[in-house]
């Protein structure tokens, strides 16, 4: 089977079953699970397509249209794209924050209320799994969103080589919360410090 008629079935089954590990693509296929990961590698850059633990799900890509027009739901600052943090209620309703600093604050103001929350990796752009993110804080690097302010990335080693060039520390995400709710309590709530 040509890679472009595997990719079209890989889309088809995520269709039906939305979340589907990568053992099962690779058993469904007959194809190894590194030929797998290839195939998906484009889904995943184009965020059609997100990671999960030992899978794959189905996205919302979050696209422009959806964003342009609206306001962060957390601190009311316009959104901008490459920082938004989307979250998904279980009414299906869809919510943007400006960054991750409002996404993971507003996520726990919901608590167990988001079923999905996507944000971008802030290196590669591609769209991943909020829970499964790395998070930066304290880093010199302004990017002059909320404060303290909050960097998400995919992967642990582009974490850790952003702390080596920019500083700051790398936390998962519960860890990142507890320390920005914790913050943010000292600071009197305020994101944006003037
Ligand atoms: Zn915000
Ligand atoms: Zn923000």
């Amino acid at each position: 089977m040509l890679p472009i008629e595997r990719q079209k079935q890989i889309k088809r089954i995520l269709e039906s079953k939305k979340t589907v590990k990568i053992s099962e693509l690779s058993n469904e296929l007959q194809v190894s699970e590194m030929t797998i990961r290839r195939d998906l590698k484009p889904f995943i850059q184009d965020g059609s397509v997100m990671k999960t633990f030992g899978g794959v799900s189905l996205a919302t890509p979050i696209s422009m249209n959806d964003t342009a027009k609206n306001t962060c739901i957390f601190c009311h600052r316009a959104l901008h794209q490459k920082m938004t943090y989307k979250l998904i209620r279980k009414n299906a309703e869809t919510e943007f924050a400006c960054c991750a600093h409002c996404g993971l604050l507003r996520q726990a103001q919901l608590n167990g209320e988001v079923t999905h929350a996507i944000c971008y990796d802030f290196l590669t752009q591609t769209t991943i799994s909020a829970p499964l993110a790395f998070y930066v804080m304290d880093t010199s690097l302004d990017t002059g969103c909320c404060k303290p302010q909050v960097l998400t990335f995919e992967w642990q080693d582009h974490a850790n080589k952003f702390v080596k060039g920019f500083g700051g520390k790398v936390y998962p995400f519960e860890e990142a919360l507890s320390i920005l709710q914790h913050t943010m309590q000292e600071s009197n709530n305020q994101c944006h410090i003037k």
